[in-house]
């Protein structure tokens, strides 16, 4: 099965932000243009609202985070989890 044929939804490939090291600096919100994020203002923090709208295999807003706070799945078992799929 062709990758675009995957329903996203099962592809676990999102970033996951650990609030309680996150800073509120919206460098990831500013830089997401998927609409992953949205800004949570009455915490001051980022939030994930559409996991399933991030690009897969991308991290790219992960470095930019100053703290750290900004994790993926080990990029391996998606890949595999992908190849299962596409042999359906
Ligand atoms: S990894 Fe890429 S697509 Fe996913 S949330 Fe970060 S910047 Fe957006
Ligand atoms: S880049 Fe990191 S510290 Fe800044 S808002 Fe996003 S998760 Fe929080």
């Amino acid at each position: 099965m062709p990758l675009k044929q995957v329903p996203r939804e099962n592809i676990p490939w999102y970033p996951t932000i650990d609030e309680e090291k996150c800073d509120g600096c919206r460098i990831c919100f500013q830089f997401c243009q998927h609409g992953v994020y949205q800004w949570d203002e009455e915490n001051n923090i980022a939030k994930v609202i559409q996991p399933f709208q991030c690009v897969v295999g991308c991290n790219g807003c992960q470095p930019l985070c100053p703290p750290g706070a900004i994790s993926f799945p080990d990029i391996d078992a998606i890949q595999e989890i992908i190849r299962k799929l596409r042999e359906g």
